[in-house]
């Protein structure tokens, strides 16, 4: 998968891009990350890639003129890429979104600064918008870092089997059971009797309850998207906690 990202930042983006499970996936080249230097694609003596906004009032606007040719320099390099502005105006960002685009096969990430970019740029060449979060940044660059790193851990051959994604948070809509390592005491707080049995059914029956139980304590609003297998709901029953995960999934997802 190809990520452009276009930024007038280039440095702040570098350190992040060669770390880790990152940095592991470049090295097999299941991605190729490409950073546009928008600088790169503006004209005038002063390469200026912002100016100030028609009708007056604060702030800077990114000219159009760089940025387009910033995205059609990308075109012609391996597939077709969907353009992606990154805007607290965008659509919400979240595992769905995760998961829709871990199927394209080449993303431009273009990154906003001051006011944001001008708006016929964004008619004319962006494909989708795209918000982190309802709060204002400086720039799109660390938002594109979240949708980059969020993306690539769900490439197929990025993480081995340790870092699984199939049973993280939201991979259903459960947020995932805690987590034990050694020592088995710790200042005197045992690990979970049921994890050191040795018994494969009765840590995952565990596993699971821990985790329908933390869902119900800190996101109740997932379970309404959620269903239940014939097995998960005779645990949820012998647990007493089959009418409150009832309560908050919708009726037609628990018979
Ligand atoms: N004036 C804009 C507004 O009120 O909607 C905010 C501009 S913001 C200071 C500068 C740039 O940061 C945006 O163009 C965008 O690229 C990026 N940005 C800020 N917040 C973001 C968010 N929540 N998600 C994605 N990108 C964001």
């Amino acid at each position: 998968m190809i990520f452009d990202i276009v930024t007038i930042f280039p440095d702040l983006l570098d350190s992040p891009l060669q770390e880790g499970i990152i940095r592991r996936a470049r090295l097999k080249n299941l991605i190729d990350i490409e950073i546009v230097n928008l600088r790169d694609f503006a004209e005038g003596p002063h390469a200026m890639t912002d100016d100030r906004p028609f009708g007056g009032g604060e702030g800077m606007v990114m000219k159009p003129e760089p940025l387009a040719a910033a995205v059609v320099s990308r075109q012609n390099i391996g597939p077709q890429p969907k353009v992606i502005l990154l805007s607290p105006q965008g659509r919400r960002y979240d595992q769905t979104v995760a998961e829709e685009l871990a199927k394209e096969a080449h993303l431009v990430l273009v990154c906003g600064r001051y006011e944001g970019v001008d708006e016929r740029f964004r008619e004319q060449y962006v494909d989708d918008e795209i918000s982190i979060g309802d709060f204002i940044l400086t720039g799109g660059e660390l938002a594109a870092m979240v949708i980059i790193d969020s993306i690539t851990r769900l490439l197929p051959g990025v993480l081995g089997c340790a870092e699984s994604a199939a049973k993280d948070t939201f991979s259903r809509n459960l947020l995932k059971h805690p987590q034990y390592t050694r020592p088995q005491e710790f200042e005197g707080h045992q690990v979970p009797a049921e994890l050191v049995s040795g018994n494969h059914a009765a840590i995952e029956a565990y596993r699971f309850i821990a985790s329908v139980k933390r869902t119900l304590e800190r996101r109740p609003d997932l379970l309404k998207n959620e269903t239940f297998s014939a097995d998960e709901m005779a645990l949820l029953h012998k647990h007493n906690l089959l009418r409150l995960v009832q309560k908050n999934a919708e009726p037609s997802r628990m018979t």
